[in-house]
């Protein structure tokens, strides 16, 4: 019993270490996924937040009236 045991940990482990190598695939793929826009459409439009200047994927900016900005909290301090 106590083998049988080892050798559940032991084939658990290997098959940890193969989705381990399978995983670096998916580190290809960009933060833009979490928008629902998939960025391996087409190169990404960078456009600068209109209040620090950072540019950013147009798929990430937050839209606001007097432009498009890196984050809610630049588009609140800048359009108040
Ligand atoms: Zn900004």
């Amino acid at each position: 019993m106590k083998y049988l045991i080892w050798l559940v940990v032991i084939v658990a482990g290997i098959w940890w270490i193969r989705q381990q190598r399978k995983a670096p695939a998916h580190q290809t793929r960009q933060k833009t996924d979490a928008t629902g826009r998939s960025s391996e459409s087409g190169p990404q439009v960078m456009t600068p937040c209109a209040h620090c200047g950072v540019h950013l994927p147009e798929s990430e900016a937050i839209q606001g009236a007097q432009g498009v900005y890196c984050s809610e909290a630049h588009r609140q301090r800048q359009e108040g």
